[in-house]
């Protein structure tokens, strides 16, 4: 059962709600703080359909942020869609793991936003199930796509979704 996106997003906004409690000492996200807010952001076709269904009048009324940020980006450095924000906005600064096949070895990567770097134990010692690991919601996430897609999923650059972007 893939479910719909609504409840994909409610399930990682669960598994981050745990997680920022975890690491509530670290963490400097706050409403304003836009540093993960890029330019460029390509989302799943899925992704943009449910912005579409829910922001339509911003998308064809309003004005994307001007480059150099992501277009949905308000004159204060908030997010004019956070509810409806696409999956990779939802997991931006906490501390993630992935892990990569080097030479047949699983090697293990960690990242975390540079203002939330400091805390109590470094990034590399963080139990691993401390983190968010990467794939499992990616891998979620890519099912949804294949079967709303016919098997033909597309990225969908975000400024794109403005009608004026
Ligand atoms: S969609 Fe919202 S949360 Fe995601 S990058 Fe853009 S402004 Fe930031």
């Amino acid at each position: 059962m893939l479910g719909s996106i609504e409840e994909f997003y409610r399930s990682v906004d669960e598994r981050v709600r745990a997680l920022e409690r975890l690491h509530a000492g670290r963490l400097n996200c706050r409403k304003g703080c836009s540093s993960c807010c890029v330019d460029g952001i390509t989302v799943s076709e899925v992704e943009a359909e449910n912005i579409r269904s829910k922001h339509l009048e911003l998308l064809e009324n309003g004005s994307p942020h001007r480059e150099g940020a992501c277009a949905f980006l308000d004159s204060e450095g908030a997010c004019r869609i956070y509810e409806d924000r696409p999956y990779v906005c939802r997991t931006q600064g906490l501390p993630l793991r992935w892990l990569e096949v080097v030479e047949d070895i699983a090697v293990e990567y960690r990242d975390i936003c540079p203002l939330n770097e400091e805390g109590e134990t470094p990034l590399e010692e963080i139990d691993s199930d401390e983190c968010l690991t990467l794939g499992e919601f990616e891998g979620r996430l890519a099912e949804i796509e294949k079967v709303r897609s016919d098997g033909r999923p597309r990225r969908v650059p975000l400024r794109g979704l403005f009608v004026n972007g």
